[in-house]
């Protein structure tokens, strides 16, 4: 056994803020390292101590390994935990975490050079007789061989970045064209946000799922499944609702599924938790990534199962954890969680930054807020505009789906626009109550988000009076009185 009594948290908004509660829970004293505008956040406030590791912009703060791993030890804690995104799958700064005489809640570095590579990943799912999209992998990254390549495997084709992740440096390619247009530039984009510019190719498999399972393996090299989440429902390749368990997912390619994540994980030797992505298309599913880390969309298994993913990943770092045996491993109901961003879904998505103005969750059972910002907080531009999630559990898929849009009915935010009403419009669509949705699906029926809507009488006259309480003054070109076109500011 280790043991933890400090751990920094190498992250921030809601994922810090959840990271904090459960070290609170387990005794475990937090210090949080922030950049320096992230001093107005929930975490700054939740955390027993804080320590600023640089600037605003993440390759000076959040992506800085010196820095943390510096602000970590000057805090004398015994463990720093990374949460997702930022370096949570860096397998450099879980090297000089442990170089520094530090616990990385995580895999080893190891295990996340093996798989935190798409490349390399590839490679060990296939010894593993794991199926993945046809496509190529192969060292000779000149141009004019790629779009050879994409032509054998024949269009439409996505090329992405080896190192990559967040959907990012991702293109389709619908022709040869395309290849000759787009390849390049993906080459360069992955070169300036992942630091390779080294790509593959896949085929496009135009009406896939995206169906995921949460493995966790312990520090003594066991590994278990906690069963399936669907992700389908994306925008730009990046999620935005995602539910447990997947509703059309039959009994066989489940069990396939779950064996075959459980293999690479036990390959792998693989400690933690961590996620191996599919895709399903006409009833076969594909290997896509692992992600050697705690994913966004993590409270949705917890709800589904009754466990706690976080303290489990913290306990089995400090080598004091009982893993849970895949027969006591049993869903309940369903579980659906909503990204809260920042942005304004009549115009098209655009992230909205500034002074957050009142908030209000609706809070009722079975429904879960994981919330990074309160009244009074700044939105700033620097970092993505996920600014909570909502996350509801009952006993149904059609349950939980009219709990999640009650919820977002009785709950509001004010200060900076934010995509309730775009969520509502996705929970209602016919496609996704039916299930049968595909990654197509944000394309095709919300490609320019939402639009423009009137305001009910009564919610103009609740816009006017909270905007008076507030002795805020609206400096915006839209209508005064639509909260969701007002770009708040306090006076
Ligand atoms: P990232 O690591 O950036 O999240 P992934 O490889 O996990 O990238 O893919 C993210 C999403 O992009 C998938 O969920 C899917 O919607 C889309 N995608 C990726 N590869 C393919 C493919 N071969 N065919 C169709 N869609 C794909």
């Amino acid at each position: 056994m280790k043991k933890i009594k400090k751990l920094a948290v190498a992250n921030r908004g809601e994922v810090a803020v959840r990271i904090i509660q459960a070290c609170h829970e387990l005794n475990i004293k937090t210090v949080l390292l922030h950049s320096e505008v992230d001093v107005g956040t929930v975490a700054y406030r939740l955390s027993d101590e804080t320590f600023c590791i640089g600037r605003a912009p993440t390759a000076e703060s959040y992506l800085n390994i010196a820095a943390n791993v510096q602000g970590a030890k000057s805090a004398g804690v015994d463990a720093v935990h990374p949460g997702f995104g930022f370096l949570s799958e860096n397998a450099d700064f879980a090297d000089a975490c442990v170089k520094a005489g530090l616990i990385f809640v995580g895999p080893s570095a190891e295990s996340i050079r093996l798989l935190g590579d798409k490349i390399s990943a590839k490679k060990i799912i296939s010894e593993a007789g794991v199926p993945f999209v046809p496509g190529y992998m192969g060292e000779n990254q000149e141009v004019e061989h790629l779009i050879a390549e994409a032509k054998k495997i024949g269009f439409p084709v996505i090329v992405k970045a080896a190192a990559g992740g967040g959907g990012r440096g991702m293109k389709v390619l619908k022709n040869e064209a395309d290849a000759a247009e787009l390849i390049p530039s993906a080459k360069r984009e992955a070169l300036s946000a992942f630091g390779s510019e080294i790509v593959f190719l896949e085929k496009y498999l135009d009406h896939a799922k995206h169906i995921e399972f949460q493995i966790f393996g312990d520090y003594k090299g066991k590994c278990v499944h906690l069963f399936e989440r669907e992700c389908t429902v994306q925008r730009r390749h990046q999620k935005i609702i995602e539910e447990a368990q997947s509703v059309l997912l039959s009994e066989s390619l489940r069990s396939q599924m779950s064996k075959a994540a459980v293999a690479l994980a036990e390959k792998a030797k693989y400690q933690g938790a961590g996620t191996v992505e599919f895709l399903v298309q006409d009833e076969k599913f594909y290997f896509l990534e692992m992600n050697t880390r705690l994913q966004v969309e993590h409270p949705v298994t917890e709800l589904l199962l009754g466990i706690d993913l976080v303290k489990a990943q913290i306990l089995n770092a400090a080598e004091d954890f009982v893993l849970w045996k895949q027969s006591d491993l049993v869903p309940r109901g369903h579980a659906i969680e909503a990204r809260i961003y920042a942005e304004n879904p009549f115009e098209n998505g655009i992230p909205s930054t500034g002074k957050l103005g009142q908030q209000y969750f609706a809070a009722a059972p079975g429904r879960r807020f994981e919330i990074g910002f309160e009244a009074g907080d700044t939105i700033t531009p620097f970092y993505d505009s996920m600014i909570a999630k909502v996350i509801v559990w009952d006993e149904s898929r059609p349950r939980a789906i009219q709990k999640l849009l009650r919820t977002l009915e009785e709950s509001f935010v004010f200060g900076v626009h934010v995509n309730f009403e775009y969520l509502k419009a996705i929970l209602t669509h016919p496609e996704f109550l039916s299930g049968q949705m595909t990654t197509q699906f944000i394309s095709k029926y919300f490609p320019d988000g939402l639009a423009p809507r009137e305001l009910s009488p009564d919610e103009r006259a609740f816009a006017d009076l909270s905007l008076k309480a507030l002795g805020s003054q609206h400096r915006g070109p839209q209508n005064t009185t639509n909260p969701w076109n007002i770009n708040w500011r306090s006076v």
